[in-house]
């Protein structure tokens, strides 16, 4: 097995959270050794914002600017700095002692401080017909696939009340006849400048109580069986594009067994800390934060965690 130096601190993730730890790290000369993953997730190198366009909420872009750009600028910026980025992905960690192993495949990476900012990944519903009609119609990212030729001037569904789906509901208004919502409860659960918008469109019909039981179609999708929850009753509802956002699950799965996670796989963080159970590891953005969720705190827990990794090396050296 190869294996390498011990590095001071080495980085997983690619997100918000990641670069922002990088740059503190690589401006704290502890010079960061930083895998990106390699579409971990199935998300590219850049987190959840390479899935987006407009970001108008990140400090600093009065005009907004469009995620993809955001992050490269963050990658360009670790850069400068110093970090050293790997374009990989962590297949799983042991952080039985120290130095901490970090592995990619068979390689072996070794680190005093190791911060894990892997963030998180759209969840699918497991529908029947959804593999057959995945990326066949039905999709996790509407910004990404919306505007394909497939939807244009054709009905399109999509799943979940909050942020996610109100913003790719309006973003496909774009390019669909019409946009109708899923939605679970008898409201959203999205910011209110987000449903106000939703609600102002003229092209977005809401229907309520109501998620998706089957996809159904020939090469393509051509619709989505319906249940309203309350009642029971299910309708086929005539759709070419079914988008799921419905939520995330964080990215843990390589650390199974090695961090305390919750229940649902967050990394358990202390209060006001990114510090984790185990000296030395300590966790940002979405992966421990089931709350906020947003590039910006994700951004500030990656500041926590650099800030953090430095005093705990240097109250060893
Ligand atoms: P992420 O952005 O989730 O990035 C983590 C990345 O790490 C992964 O994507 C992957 O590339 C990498 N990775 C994962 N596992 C591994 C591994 N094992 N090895 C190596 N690398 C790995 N927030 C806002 O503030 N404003 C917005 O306008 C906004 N719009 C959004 C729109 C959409 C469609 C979505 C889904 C989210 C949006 N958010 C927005 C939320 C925001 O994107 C997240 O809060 C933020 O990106 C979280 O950053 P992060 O650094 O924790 O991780
Ligand atoms: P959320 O977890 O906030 O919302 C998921 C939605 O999907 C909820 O309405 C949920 O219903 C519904 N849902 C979950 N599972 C199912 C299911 N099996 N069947 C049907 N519906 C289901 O996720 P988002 O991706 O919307 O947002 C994540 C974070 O990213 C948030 O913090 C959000 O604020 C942020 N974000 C911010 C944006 C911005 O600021 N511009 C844009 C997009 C995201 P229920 O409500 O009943 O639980």
């Amino acid at each position: 097995m190869a294996e390498q130096n011990v590095e001071k601190v080495i980085i997983i993730g690619s997100g918000p959270a990641a670069h922002t730890a990088a740059i503190y790290a690589a401006r704290a000369e502890l010079k960061p050794l930083l895998f990106e993953g390699f579409l971990a997730g199935g998300v590219a190198a850049g987190g959840q914002l390479t899935t987006t366009t407009e970001v108008e909420n990140f400090p600093g872009f009065p005009d907004g600017i469009n995620g993809p750009e955001l992050m490269d600028r963050m990658r360009a910026q670790s850069l400068k700095h110093g970090a050293r980025i790997v374009t990989d992905t962590v297949t799983r960690v042991d952080l039985s002692s120290r130095p901490f192993k970090v592995y990619l495949g068979e390689t072996e990476h070794r680190a005093e401080a190791l911060i894990v900012a892997t963030g998180a990944t759209a969840k699918r519903l497991a529908l029947p017909g959804e593999d057959r009609y995945w990326q066949k119609g039905i999709s996790a990212c509407a910004v990404c696939d919306g505007a394909l030729p497939v939807f244009r001037n054709q009905p399109l569904v999509v799943v979940g009340g909050g942020d996610s789906s109100c913003e790719e509901a309006t973003y496909l208004t774009k390019f669909g006849k019409s946009v109708t919502m899923l939605v679970r409860r008898d409201e959203l659960r999205a910011s209110k400048a987000m449903q106000a918008r939703v609600k102002a469109s003229p092209k977005i019909a809401i229907e309520w109580s109501s998620v998706p039981v089957e996809a159904v179609g020939d090469k393509q999708l051509t619709g989505v069986r319906v249940r309203d929850v309350k009642s029971g009753a299910e309708r086929l509802l005539d759709a070419r594009g079914l988008f799921y956002a419905i939520g995330h699950t964080p990215n843990t799965e390589f650390l199974e067994g090695q961090l305390p996670l919750d229940g649902t796989g967050y990394v358990l963080t202390k209060p006001d800390s990114t510090a984790t159970s185990i000296p030395g590891v300590f966790a940002c953005g979405d992966v421990k934060d089931r709350v906020y969720r947003q590039a910006v705190t994700a951004a500030g827990s990656g500041c926590m965690a650099a800030i953090e990794a430095e005093h705990f090396l240097s109250e060893r050296e």
